[in-house]
């Protein structure tokens, strides 16, 4: 079966993830191949002109595309269900190309304010800079979003579930709103996993992920990917890539491909633990706020039935006593360790008013849900006794 055949939509996500885009050498290799090369000879003069005219199938240079990162990039779009994807550095980098890419002086951006705090400078400091201006609204109240609506809206672009305070938004119903007034639906679905939602069949337009999160999932590499349509990304997004370069290295790309493989079973596992453990914070006496998408008294949790295949890797509570206490639980871990990364096969642990959202006013943080309690716990892979004995032991200090 060639890689394409095992792109096809009959074949179940989890198969379609160890087989899609597979493209094999002169030498039959069964694992794909590092094609660690920046550039590629050609035959004749002819066949470079030709290649570099479009009218010759074929590689380039590397900051254009490379057969290793192809192969990722076919094989997510394949997940997806999508015509197309674009590997870049970083999820930043994936985020920043599509919001520069679909917009231009004059336009106008709606976004949740409950975003990842790179991405909310983007969209509130990095675009006005290019006369792109912004509004960040209450993601979950879709009349917000309506009101902030003008003539010269281009892009909405939302988190869901957000980070850290796993906020979640019909993305249903902002897709419906977006069609409306003419402007493109961005989401980025890195706290959902590519597992557990699947945004362009809610109508969004362009899907952004930090592939640095799940689908390395082991804290190696820095990765981002764009999922949508070609046409959205030849015409909007794939000339910012080519000439200002963010591309991905093939070997963070072969990292992340071989990695596909293993995500569903990775990410149901940090998954089912993380259920059993948001269960267990919400009985003990400490914790207030215990905020996990699966969990009954989520604040969404009826679009999340709606939406959501499965709840998230991460957890959000409040331990009351503000920082210090939030400091002296952080502390006390032995097993969870203090990192701000997060869908690591590693359990983390973060307090993101110190840290992801240290940037923001006590007053933004504050609308954002982000207290000084609060602490976001990233679900790894080790047995979940072990993680709430940490737990425990910490809770009790
Ligand atoms: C981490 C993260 C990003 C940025 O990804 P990088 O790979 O660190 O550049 C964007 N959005 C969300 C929701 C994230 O968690």
């Amino acid at each position: 079966m060639s890689g394409s055949e095992a792109g096809a939509a009959a074949l179940h996500p989890e198969t379609r993830l160890v087989h899609a885009g597979t493209m094999r050498s002169q030498f039959g290799e069964t694992s794909e191949a590092l094609f660690l090369t920046q550039g590629h000879v050609y035959d004749s003069a002819e066949q470079c002109e030709a290649r570099f005219l479009n009218k010759d199938p074929g590689f380039q240079y590397a900051r254009f595309s490379n057969p290793t990162v192809s192969m990722l990039e076919q094989r997510m779009a394949a997940f997806e269900g999508a015509e197309a994807c674009r590997a870049t550095a970083t999820g930043m980098a994936a985020v920043t190309a599509v919001l520069m890419g679909l917009t231009r002086v004059g336009d106008h951006v709606v976004a949740a304010q409950a975003l990842f705090g790179s991405c909310r400078y983007v969209v509130e400091d990095h675009l006005p800079r290019y006369g792109v201006e912004s509004t960040l609204v209450d993601g979950t109240d879709i009349a917000s979003w309506r009101k902030a609506v003008r003539p010269n809206t281009k892009v909405f672009f939302l988190e869901s579930p957000s980070n850290p305070t796993l906020e979640v938004i019909d993305i249903a119903a902002v897709a419906a709103l977006a069609r409306e007034v003419g402007a493109f639906l961005v989401v980025d679905n890195v706290f959902a996993t590519p597992l557990f939602q699947r945004p362009l069949t809610l109508g969004a337009d362009v899907l952004v992920y930090s592939a640095t999160k799940h689908i390395d999932g082991q804290g190696r590499c820095l990765g981002g990917l764009i999922v949508s349509s070609e046409d959205i990304i030849q015409t909007h997004i794939q000339t910012y890539l080519r000439q200002t370069g963010p591309a991905m290295s093939p070997f963070n790309a072969w990292v992340m491909l071989k990695a596909l493989e293993t995500l569903p079973l990775r990410v149901q596992r940090q998954a089912q633990s993380a259920a059993i453990i948001a269960d267990w914070l919400a009985e003990q006496p400490g914790p207030s706020k215990v905020i996990f998408p699966g969990r009954k008294d989520h604040p969404q949790a009826e679009i999340i039935a709606r939406q959501m295949s499965g709840p998230s890797t991460l957890i959000a509570f409040e331990v009351p006593g503000g920082k210090d206490a939030a400091f002296r639980l952080l502390n006390a871990m032995k097993l969870i360790r203090i990192s701000n990364n997060l869908g690591d096969a590693k359990s983390l642990i973060v307090h993101p008013a110190t840290t992801t959202h240290q940037r923001f006013t006590p007053e933004v943080r504050t609308a954002m849900g982000v207290t000084d309690g609060m602490v976001r716990l990233s679900i790894g892979l080790e047995h979940p006794d072990d993680l709430i004995a940490d737990l425990a032991q910490a809770l009790a200090a």
